[in-house]
């Protein structure tokens, strides 16, 4: 029987654990075998199939009950990459005929997936401002099926109008998905506003240490149980030692993530100051467009932050060669600090004339806040910026 447990620090400790403990074992072993006897010995369970790619072995089982237990959801899946976890989501909830509404800046993997490929599936869609609800009631279709945004949006930091997208999604009979991702667990937990599913890339926070890559679907169990039949057929399974990886990850979530609200918030606040900084996207800030949604809904504001020189594309680079402390690097959420030039990387498939409707230029800095000393941090950004 699954135990119940108040507090999120306690639940990802010990949501899911197997109790009592399999062989004494402190720590979720990997059961690093493709497939399981099926023979019986007269218990039940031996009956069932148990196979790597049916997200079923023992690893899977029980990140699934942690992961929904610490968002406050019915249910969970693991997938093999974030990726994996939303474009298998998208194709089980959309079908032929169906209509997407969908959040203007995505992720740019999400973004390409609807906008190259769903014409071939048959699913139209429309691009929403996801933080002006008054605009989407216009854009709806007596096919429209779901509504897709982001908690918060790379590399802006803007923030959705997340309560209302979830009630939006009740009045007129839609899903409600959001991609979780850069608010994690910690600072948002989308089933306690409505929402059906949240989606995740757990190379992100969720793991918080660099070295995996993994997705996760988390909400109402009879579409998280949909999602699934359709992961075993496309076949995005998570497998075992990455699981274990992704387990023991989560493990320090709450004191990760927590660090990293303070930290991001104090360089944000530190950066904002600075007369060789024109702007910083941090929805922490008292004065950016984002904070009072951010305030509403998040119980901290995230360890992600971006910025713009004074001397544009070419201090950004001097930037980025200065600092000695964050790797500069893709991706994010991880213990490890990391800067990167989005127009060069996340976001470089898109237009200029895209980049700059979002608020991209050539020389705006994203920094992924670590879990180094805060003051460390910050003396090395001093640093590179007079520099
Ligand atoms: N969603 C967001 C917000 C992301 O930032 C990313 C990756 O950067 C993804 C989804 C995709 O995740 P993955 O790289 O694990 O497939």
């Amino acid at each position: 029987m699954q135990r119940t447990f108040r507090h999120i620090e306690t639940k990802i400790i010990h949501a899911g654990e197997p109790h009592p403990r399999l062989n004494g074992s402190v720590v979720m072993p990997i059961f690093q075998t493709a497939m399981f006897e099926t023979k019986s010995d007269g218990d039940a369970d031996y009956h069932d199939l148990r196979y790597i790619r049916l997200n079923n072995t023992p690893n899977h089982v029980a990140l699934h009950s942690k992961l929904a237990a610490i968002e406050n959801a019915e249910a969970a899946l693991v997938a093999s990459s974030g990726m994996a976890a939303i474009t298998t989501t998208l194709l089980t909830i959309l079908s032929s005929g169906d209509h997407l509404l969908i959040q203007d800046c995505t992720y740019g993997g999400t973004h390409s997936f609807v906008t190259h490929e769903f014409a071939r599936y048959g699913i139209a869609y429309d691009i929403i401002d996801s933080t002006d609800p008054a605009t989407w009631k216009s854009k709806l279709r007596p096919t429209t099926k779901a509504i897709y945004v982001e908690a918060i949006a790379n590399p802006v930091m803007s923030v959705s109008d997340l309560a209302a997208a979830a009630d939006f999604a009740k009045e007129h009979g839609l899903v409600s998905m959001v991609d979780n991702t850069f608010a994690s667990p910690m600072n948002f937990r989308p089933a306690e506003w409505g929402f059906d599913l949240s989606l995740h890339s757990c190379t992100k926070y969720m793991n918080g240490h660099n070295d995996i890559v993994a997705g996760a679907v988390i909400g109402r169990a009879e579409l998280v149980e949909q999602v699934r039949l359709n992961l075993n057929h496309l076949g995005g399974s998570l497998d075992p030692h990455a699981c274990f990886l992704l387990h023991r990850g989560m493990k320090t979530l709450a004191l990760r993530v927590r660090h990293q609200n303070v930290s991001a918030l104090a360089i944000a606040r530190f950066l904002d100051e600075h007369p060789s900084v024109t702007s910083v996207n941090y929805p922490g800030l008292i004065g950016n467009p984002h904070h009072a949604r951010a305030a509403e809904f998040f119980d901290g504001f995230g360890g992600m932050l971006s910025f713009n020189l004074e001397g544009g594309a070419r201090a950004a680079e001097r930037l980025l060669d200065g600092v000695e402390l964050p790797v500069i690097a893709p991706s994010l959420g991880g213990v490890d600090s990391l800067m990167t030039l989005p127009a060069m990387t996340s976001h470089r498939l898109l237009s200029p004339e895209e980049r700059a409707r979002i608020g991209i230029g050539d020389g705006l800095v994203r920094m992924s806040v670590g879990i180094e000393a805060t003051d460390d941090l910050i003396e090395d950004l001093q640093q590179a910026l007079e520099s």
